[in-house]
C-alpha cells in the first residue's frame, strides 16, 4: 500500500502561498506587477484595513479572454514566458505563474476583465467576464459589464489561514509596508499614473511626469534643492536616478530605492556602494536617499532566485558595484556638497533668549544642520565669513538651551575628552557623560511641561510647511496627539505636507523640520507602541536628539548650567532610557589607588 500521494491543488497552493503571499502588502505588489505587464497606463489601488480587509486593484491594461480568465487562478499558468530561453532574459515582472494561484488560497478573489478590442473582431470580445473564486472551490464564470482592462478585489485575506492571519502586525506597520511597496512601484513607472487610496483616504494620485517630480511626489522630498542626478554608462551597464544631498539623510532606509531594468530590487551590495560613496558625509546611523536604476542586459541577470522577485543574481556584480561607487561619487562631487553643508554659523546677533551669554569677546557658534551650540570661544579673532544664513523664519521666538546661571558661586568644571564633564564634589570627583545628562535635562523639562501645557511650546511668526512622504504623514496623525503635547502644533494640509504652527521651546528657529524630521524617521521604525507608552517614547527620542553632543565643545558657563539643572532632575543619575549619566569617583577610592 502506498503512503505517498500527490496533494490536493488546494492544498498544494495553499502551501505554495507562503512563499508568495506573506502579507497584504505582497498581494499588492503582485497584482500592480500584474497590471503593469498587461500594459496599463493607469493602476488603482485601493486597501481597506491595510489590505486585511480589501485590497482593490483596477488597471486599464490588455484585460484576458475568458479562457485566460478561466487559466489565471491556476497554478504555474503563465502568459510570460513559453520556454526555457524566454526564462533567460525576463523581461515582465511575473513570470512564474503562482501569484494569483496563491492569492486565490488564501482569500476570497474577484476578477472583473474585458480584452482590449482588436481591429478584427466586432463584439465578440466586447463582453466582459467575471471570475469568483472561494478558497478550495471551484471559480465560478460569467458574464459581466465593465470596462476595458482588469480589476481584481481580494477580501478577507488569511480568513481561512488563522495562524497566518494572528501573525499580520498593526494596521499601522501593515499599510506602512502597502505604501513603501507602492512608492517603489510608482518610482519604478514614471510613465503609469498611479492612484492609491487608504479606505476613503487619498494617498497619492501621480500622473506621468519626470523621475524628479516623481520622487517629489511620492517621497514628498523637496526635489530640486535636495537631490543630485546621477548618470553613467559603462560596459553594458548604465546607472541612473537621484541621491540625495546629506542634509536629507534619514534616521532610516526609507528612503532607498534601487531597481534593477525598472524591477525593484534589494541588494546589500549595490546600496553599500552609495553608501561609501558618502564616505563621512554621513554621521553614523543616518541613511542617505535615493532612487537609482541600473540597467544591464537582461540575459545576465537571474531574477528567478526568490519567489518574491525581490532578489537577484547578475553575472558581473562587482563591475556593478564600481559603476555605482563612482557614479554617486562623481554625482557628490559635481553638487558640490561639502561646502553646502559644513561649517557652523554664528548666532544671530541677539544671543539666544535665556543662553548663558559667551564670556567677553567670545563667539558662540550654532550648527546649522543640528541647531546644536557646538562653540564657544574667547579669543577675539574675527568669526570666518559664512553664506547667510538659509532660515526665513527671522521672526520666530528663540528658544534656550540653557537656563542662566544664578550668580552665586560655582564649583569649578572641566571637559575631557570632548565629551565628559569632571566636577568635584565634598566626596570626590563626579565624571559626567555630556550627552547623556543633557538628554535627562530635556526629558525632564518636557515631561514637567506637560504638566503645564501653557509654557510647553513657542508659536512661529510665520508657520512652516515641510514635505514627507504619504506613509509618514499617516505616522504623524497617528501621533498627532503626542507631539502637540509635545509642544509641536501641526496641521496635516494634504498627504504631503504638514504645517507647523509651533515647536516645542527647545527646538532652535530655523531648525522645525530638522527635528520635526528626525522624530518622524525614528517612529516610523519604532514598531508598534502602546498608546499610554507613548508620548514618553517620543519625548525620550526629543531629548535623545535635542541633545548635545558627545564631541562638541562646551563652554564653563554651559557645563555649569547642564550640571546645575541635571542635578535638579528627580532621577538625575539616568538617561530616559536608562543609562547612566554619571558617576562619582570618591576620595577614598583616589587615595586608596594612590598609595
Ligand atoms: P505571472 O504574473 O507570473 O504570469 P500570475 O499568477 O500573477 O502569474 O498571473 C497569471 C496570468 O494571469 C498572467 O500571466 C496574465 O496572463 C494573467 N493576468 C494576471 N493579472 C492580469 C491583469 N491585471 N491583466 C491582464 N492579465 C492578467
Ligand atoms: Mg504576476
Amino acid at each position: 500500500m502506498a503512503n505517498i500521494h500527490i496533494l490536493p491543488e488546494y492544498l498544494a497552493n495553499q502551501i505554495a502561498a507562503g512563499e508568495v503571499v506573506q502579507r497584504p502588502e505582497s498581494v499588492v505588489k503582485e497584482l500592480v506587477e500584474n497590471a503593469v505587464d498587461a500594459g496599463a497606463t493607469a493602476i488603482s489601488v485601493v486597501v481597506r484595513d491595510a489590505g486585511k480587509q480589501l485590497i482593490h486593484v483596477i488597471d486599464n491594461g490588455g484585460g484576458m479572454s475568458k479562457d485566460d480568465l478561466a487559466m489565471s487562478v491556476v497554478r504555474h499558468a503563465t502568459s510570460k514566458i513559453k520556454t526555457e530561453s524566454d526564462l533567460h532574459a525576463i523581461r515582465t515582472l511575473g513570470f512564474r505563474g503562482e501569484a494569483l494561484a496563491s492569492i486565490a488560497a488564501v482569500a476570497d478573489v474577484e476578477i472583473r476583465t474585458k480584452l482590449q478590442p482588436s481591429a478584427e473582431d466586432d463584439g465578440v470580445s466586447s463582453t466582459g467576464w467575471v471570475l469568483a473564486s472561494r478558497p478550495g472551490e471551484p471559480p465560478d464564470i460569467r458574464p459581466i459589464a465593465t470596462s476595458v482592462g482588469t480589476q481584481i478585489l481580494v477580501r478577507n485575506l488569511f480568513y481561512n489561514v488563522p495562524a497566518r492571519r494572528k501573525f499580520l502586525k498593526s494596521d499601522l506597520t501593515e499599510f506602512r509596508h502597502v505604501s513603501e511597496t507602492m512608492q517603489r512601484m510608482a518610482l519604478s513607472r514614471t510613465d503609469v499614473r498611479f492612484t492609491f487610496h487608504d479606505g476613503d483616504v487619498l494617498v497619492f494620485d501621480v500622473r506621468p511626469s519626470s523621475l524628479l517630480q516623481r520622487i517629489r511626489d511620492v517621497l514628498g522630498i523637496n526635489a530640486d534643492r535636495a537631490l543630485v542626478p546621477v548618470s553613467m554608462v559603462e560596459d553594458g551597464i548604465s546607472v541612473s536616478g537621484y541621491v540625495g544631498l546629506p542634509e536629507i539623510a534619514r534616521q532610516s532606509r526609507s528612503g532607498q530605492f534601487l531597481f534593477l531594468n525598472g524591477r525593484p530590487i534589494t541588494s546589500r551590495p549595490l546600496a553599500h556602494a552609495i553608501l561609501t560613496a558618502y564616505e563621512q558625509l554621513l554621521s553614523t546611523g543616518s541613511h542617505p536617499v535615493f532612487v537609482v536604476n541600473i540597467e544591464i542586459d537582461p540575459n545576465k541577470v537571474d531574477v528567478n532566485v526568490h519567489p518574491q522577485k525581490h532578489e537577484v543574481k547578475f553575472d558581473n556584480e562587482r563591475a556593478a558595484y564600481l559603476l555605482i561607487q563612482v557614479a554617486v561619487t562623481k554625482a557628490l562631487r559635481e553638487a558640490d556638497v561639502l561646502p553646502a553643508f559644513l561649517g557652523d554659523l554664528p548666532l544671530a546677533s541677539k544671543p539666544l533668549q535665556g543662553l548663558a551669554t559667551p564670556a567677553a569677546g567670545g563667539i558662540t557658534y550654532v550648527n546649522r544642520l543640528t541647531g546644536e551650540i557646538v562653540h564657544s570661544q574667547t579669543s577675539s579673532s574675527p568669526p570666518p565669513t559664512f553664506p547667510p544664513v538659509r532660515s526665513a523664519h527671522g521672526g520666530a521666538v528663540a528658544a534656550a538651551l540653557f537656563t542662566p546661571p544664578p550668580k552665586t558661586e560655582q564649583a569649578p568644571v572641566f571637559q575631557a575628552g570632548s565629551q565628559y564633564i569632571l566636577t568635584p564634589t565634598a566626596d570626590g570627583v563626579m565624571v559626567i557623560d555630556q550627552h547623556a545628562a543633557h538628554e535627562r535635562v530635556i526629558y525632564e523639562r518636557v515631561m514637567n511641561k506637560h504638566a503645564t501645557p501653557a509654557h510647553a511650546e513657542q508659536a512661529l511668526l510665520f508657520s512652516v510647511k515641510i514635505t514627507r512622504s504619504p506613509s509618514e504623514i499617516v505616522i504623524v496623525r497617528e501621533y498627532l496627539a503626542e507631539f502637540q503635547k509635545l509642544g509641536f502644533r501641526l496641521d496635516i494640509l494634504d498627504s504631503t505636507t504638514i504645517e507647523i504652527h509651533s515647536v516645542p521651546t527647545d527646538v532652535q528657529p530655523g531648525n522645525e523640520e530638522q527635528v520635526l524630521g528626525k522624530l518622524i524617521d525614528s517612529l516610523q521604525h519604532g514598531g508598534t507602541i502602546p498608546k499610554e507608552r507613548r508620548f514618553d517614547h517620543i519625548a525620550t527620542m526629543f531629548a535623545a536628539k535635542q541633545a548635545i553632543r558627545r564631541g562638541d565643545r562646551l563652554g564653563t558657563e554651559e557645563m555649569q548650567t547642564l550640571v546645575e539643572n541635571l542635578l535638579k532632575c528627580a532621577l538625575p543619575h539616568l538617561t530616559p532610557e536608562g543609562k547612566p549619566t554619571f558617576f562619582l569617583l570618591p576620595f577614598d577610592e583616589l587615595s586608596s589607588r594612590l598609595t
